[in-house]
């Protein structure tokens, strides 16, 4: 994600910041200071990191369950709207999703918990009129119930939303679970929304634009990834791709390229038989002084087998750009690019 730098690794993931979470200490540090002197500057930056220390703790319990399933978490990020574990995917096996789903929360209730029973206090309504250091442990049982009950909202991207897809997938397919609970979580959000705009509690609205989108987004992602469900590099390679030499200056590979299928030219070494580069029409038009192809081709080219699933081969064209469908005796069947991959997912979501 842009404008988020790591600060760490802990339990096995990396550990991001997005700079704008700076910019929410500064300013709640400051409207404090301005309204209450530097103690409650001090108190309210002290409660919202407490906050998102609760946020990141959660994320970990999202993060670790999904490990026991052999999932990593590459990287944890904490934004200013809170927390996002970005998961290598999602477990398809309901009953752990909801496993994974739950454990966030989970970790909210036992610090709630251990503050509520073992600290011994009586849970306050958030930022009242107490501010002091003293009754900080009572704000922070407080926010984590509040967080606890607040991501069990049955609507994506709660995790509510995600425990009601994997029960209702104990019933349907994926795609149709995903779609009602996504609705479910519309109507949700619309309640929720009105709510607000009646009681004049604009956060309320926010937070259900906030989940409606948010439900949109997780049905098509679904709806996306069985639309392409058992197809391949196959499906979304250009095979009539226009090959190239190292030594052809650029004005020749152009022609050649000029009204062909594709605007990708795979440059092969005839010596040796091997790829050495691919080069777009762009980068020809972009340097007409260069001497040969080999000068403006690029060299890193990406392969994958051409039977990879697309959902695989849609991961390296979005790193990579070009990526070549490659057969099992090693040789180039056809080239993937954004273009030809699109087109495919365009077919299959048009049926
Ligand atoms: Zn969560």
């Amino acid at each position: 994600m842009r404008w988020s730098f790591p600060i760490g690794r802990l339990l096995g993931s990396e550990l991001r910041i997005h700079g704008t979470f700076f910019l929410l200490l500064i300013w709640i540090g400051g409207a404090a200071f301005m309204a209450g002197g530097p103690n409650a500057a001090i108190y309210n930056i002290v409660y919202v990191l407490a906050l998102f220390a609760c946020v990141v703790a959660h994320e970990y319990g999202h993060a670790l369950m999904a490990r026991r399933f052999g999932i990593r978490t590459p990287d944890i990020t904490l934004l200013p709207i809170g927390g996002l574990a970005r998961l290598e995917r999602m477990p398809e096996k309901p009953g752990r999703e909801i496993l994974v789903a739950l454990a966030g929360p989970a970790v909210n209730v036992v610090i709630f918990a251990v503050l509520w029973l073992i600290v011994g206090v009586s849970p306050e309504p958030p930022l009242s009129d107490g501010l002091s250091f003293a009754s900080l442990p009572a704000q922070i049982a407080t926010l984590n119930l509040i967080l606890a009950l607040f991501n069990m909202i049955p609507a994506f991207p709660m995790d509510g939303g995600r425990v009601l897809r994997a029960f209702l997938s104990f019933f349907m397919k994926r795609v149709t679970a995903t779609r009602v609970a996504a609705l479910t979580g519309q109507a949700v959000a619309v309640l929720g929304g009105a709510y607000g705009l009646w009681t004049g509690q604009f956060i309320l609205v926010l937070i259900a634009v906030f989940i409606f989108m948010g439900a949109r987004a997780e049905s098509s992602d679904v709806q996306l990834r069985a639309s392409i469900e058992g197809r391949t590099a196959r499906d979304a390679m250009i095979e009539d791709y226009v090959v190239l030499r190292p030594g052809d200056g650029p004005e020749v590979a152009l022609q050649s390229l000029t009204g062909a299928a594709q605007s990708v030219g795979v440059v092969k070494d005839f010596a040796t038989g091997k790829v050495v580069g691919v080069v777009t029409r762009d980068a020809l038009r972009e340097n007409p002084g260069a001497e040969r192809v080999a000068d403006i081709m690029s060299r890193k080219v990406a392969g994958v087998p051409v039977t990879a699933p697309l959902g695989k081969v849609l991961q390296a064209v979005g790193r990579d750009r070009i990526v070549l469908a490659v057969t099992p005796q090693g040789d180039v069947a056809g080239v993937v690019t954004p273009e030809s991959a699109g087109a495919v997912i365009q077919g299959a979501q048009g049926r």
